[in-house]
């Protein structure tokens, strides 16, 4: 039904840094399947809003809810969510079975079924074998592989990613775009996925929630905010320089 297809709701959330208000009430609902993307300036909020939903930074008010139960405080391993920071985020000093194995360990998975997970998951990243390799050793391109792998190896119906490929050329980037795609129709994900990239927001995302100051100012589909001239949306955007 359609109430069981809704994974995830965050309601009126607001996060203030002393005088600074960093969120003013931002909601948003996604379901399973759809790719919403978080688009907006920098500063607009987008990382303060998915660090709240991972359990990472904790909101003054509002309230988040996960299959429809309340989270807002839950500790981030007990929620159904997994994320791909900025700048990939590996740890340097680890290996990257022990960079994947990490958001399990917190989950207190046995050493057995970790190497499993671990192996499965690179599998699917296409890095088969790279488990006893550091960060450093890998491109950055299979850096950001890794960091995918280790958002997803605990099978979350949630993901977050937060501009997971800023720091890659276009041609890999074109890439991961189309392959974070596929990952997020084959396992049917519930995807909020932040970037600053325009394009990028019009070719992967179902809808688009555009950010400014805090605020979710429009959500709709890519045709509702950018291909009807009467939104101010692409105006504004378009002089937006990022
Ligand atoms: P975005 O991801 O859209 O670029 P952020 O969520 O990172 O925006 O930041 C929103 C605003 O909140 C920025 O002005 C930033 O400086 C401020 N901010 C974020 N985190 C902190 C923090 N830990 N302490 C103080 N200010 C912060």
């Amino acid at each position: 039904s359609n109430s069981d297809s809704l994974k995830l709701e965050v309601r009126n959330l607001r996060k203030t840094f002393g005088e600074f208000v960093a969120l003013e009430g931002a909601s948003v609902e996604v379901r399973a399947g759809e790719f919403l993307t978080l688009l907006g300036p920098s500063g607009s909020g987008k990382t303060t809003l998915l660090l709240a939903i991972a359990g990472l930074n904790e909101p003054d008010s509002g309230e988040i809810r996960i299959h429809g139960d309340l989270a807002t405080y839950l500790p981030p391993y007990q929620r159904d969510i997994g994320m791909v920071f900025q700048n990939y985020a590996l740890f340097p000093h680890m290996t990257i079975a022990e960079n994947i194995g990490f958001p399990l360990r917190m989950r207190r998975w046995s050493a057995s079924k970790i190497d499993e997970a671990v192996s499965r998951i690179l599998e699917v990243v296409q890095l088969p074998g790279t488990e006893n390799r550091y960060p450093r050793q890998l491109s950055g391109g299979q850096q950001q592989r890794i960091a995918l792998a280790r958002a997803l190896v605990y099978e979350p119906s949630i993901v977050l990613m937060d501009e997971p490929l800023g720091a890659l050329d276009k041609k890999l980037r074109e890439q991961l775009q189309y392959e974070i795609k596929r990952l997020h129709e084959r396992l049917g994900l519930a995807m909020l996925y932040v970037t600053h990239d325009q394009e990028e927001a019009l070719v992967m995302s179902d809808r688009i929630c555009l950010m400014r100051q805090g605020r979710i100012e429009q959500i709709g589909t890519p045709e509702e905010l950018y291909f009807r001239p009467k939104t101010r949306f692409a105006a504004d955007f378009l002089g937006e320089s990022n």
